[in-house]
């Protein structure tokens, strides 16, 4: 039985190492001069490779499609990537959120160890080679047509990837693959984004810590997240307002928003209304005659506070103990609830990951193989699955190349 895999990212590395050592013939096709370069970007250079949690866990932080991740995912559980890992040479370990490292903080040794598991099995690895089309007959697998050859096969695992950091060779053309063999494609949206807002001049590089972030979609709140932010040239970013995004996304179609969406931030979500007030009216009787935004710059980010008085409606030179009751009132609202009009997402190419893909419905979830051409598999980012930051993405890529490659075993 020969075994093609298309695309030598996490999924398709790792599946085409566990078909190989099964004892079956495996050829591993990658357009790029080298494997892994999205592995080689992600967590900053560090690689988060997965969460440190349970199966059950997991599958929380499963934003599209957890039922049909769960098979996957009790198959290959986060322990099993760690325990792979440390028994290739690469110790891990966990740092705040669960997320897991490797000890020496370097994607490369993850890429290398998977590289060298895949070619000890017997993978054959052919690299600069971009598949344009798999060839089926009679509703079966007959080969792979690559930029410069045909080759035979029984099977082949298409982990092209998503849509996002087209430089590292996710182009989308699994899709194009999948369409033409007849599977519906759920749109490719951004996840895990950062969000295109107006009012932010000069805000770039700004960042918030213990802050809360609110997405509200037609006026109701669907989600809020406390943590770390930042501001962006543009709009918002960071590890809270990328959460955010992956469900915002849904409100998002055919690149704009179908819904209004807004995001509020609470400057101090450690405070109520109430020991806020008291704290600025501490603050104004120690400088009664100041100007109330020489008086802000003691409770929140100087760059900040210029916006925060135009959200509330206060000239930024009235002296604090000019500043009326109402005022105060709304001033303190607006540190609660620094609202930002979303008015697009940052384009899919500069998303983490791909939301929308293949149709998970007419796919397997034990085996990943198609229900509509026997022996054609699609694991990792290409199907409609994605999840939140902290090592999920990849651990899905891992997981769902593992039921392929048992399957393909079978
Ligand atoms: C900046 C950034 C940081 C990230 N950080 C993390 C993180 O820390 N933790 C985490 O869990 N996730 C992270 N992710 C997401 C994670 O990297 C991906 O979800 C995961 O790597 C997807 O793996 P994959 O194997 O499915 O696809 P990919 O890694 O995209 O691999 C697909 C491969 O297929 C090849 N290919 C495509 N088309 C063809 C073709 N026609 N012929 C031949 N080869 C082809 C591509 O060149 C590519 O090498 C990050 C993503 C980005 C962009």
């Amino acid at each position: 039985m020969r075994v093609v895999v298309v695309g030598g990212g996490a999924a398709g590395v790792f599946c085409a190492g566990l078909v190989a050592g099964g004892g079956n013939e495996c050829i591993l096709l990658e357009k790029n001069e080298r494997i892994g370069k999205k592995l080689y970007i992600t967590g900053k250079g560090r690689c988060n490779v997965t969460h440190y949690c349970t199966a059950r866990d997991f599958l929380d932080g499963v934003v599209t499609n957890a039922k049909f991740l769960t098979s996957a995912i009790y198959q290959f559980p986060p322990q099993s990537t760690i325990d792979f890992l440390e028994s290739h040479g690469v110790p891990t370990k966990v740092e705040r959120g669960d997320r897991v490292f490797p000890v020496s903080d370097k994607a490369n040794d993850i890429i290398s160890a998977f590289e060298k598991f895949a070619r000890s099995n017997g993978v054959q690895i052919k690299l600069n080679t971009s598949v344009k089309d798999i060839v089926v007959e009679d509703g079966k697998i007959v080969g792979v047509k690559t930029n410069n050859e045909f080759i035979p096969c029984d099977r082949v695992v298409v982990a092209t990837g998503g849509k996002s950091y087209s430089s590292t060779g996710s182009t989308g053309d699994g899709y194009a693959f999948a369409k033409k063999l007849g599977h519906n494609i759920i749109e490719p949206k951004p996840a895990l984004s950062a969000l295109i807002v107006d009012g932010v001049d000069g805000l770039a590089g700004l960042s918030l810590k213990n802050v809360t972030a609110m997405a509200i979609v037609d006026g109701k709140s669907i989600d809020s997240h406390f943590g770390e932010m930042l501001f962006t040239h543009d709009g918002l970013s960071g590890p809270i307002i990328l959460t955010l995004s992956s469900l915002i996304n849904r409100y998002y179609e055919g690149g704009k928003f179908i819904s209004q969406v807004k995001v509020s931030i609470d400057l101090k979500p450690a405070l109520d209304e109430e020991q806020l007030d008291k704290r600025l009216l501490r603050d104004f009787s120690s400088t009664p005659n100041a100007a109330i935004k020489n008086v802000l710059s003691a409770l929140c980010p100087k760059s900040l506070i210029p916006i925060i008085l135009s959200q509330a409606r206060i000239t930024p030179t009235l002296a604090v103990n000019s500043v009326t009751k109402a005022q105060r009132a709304k001033l303190l609202n607006t540190v609660k609830h620094l609202t930002f009009d979303v008015k697009d997402m940052a384009r899919l190419d500069f998303a983490i990951v791909t939301k929308g893909g293949v149709d998970v419905s007419q796919i397997n979830p034990k085996t990943m193989e198609s229900k509509l051409i026997k022996g054609l598999y699609f694991v990792g980012e290409v199907l409609d699955v994605d999840a939140y930051t902290g090592g999920y993405n990849v651990q899905i890529a891992l997981a769902t190349a593992n039921c392929a490659a048992k399957a393909c075993l079978e």
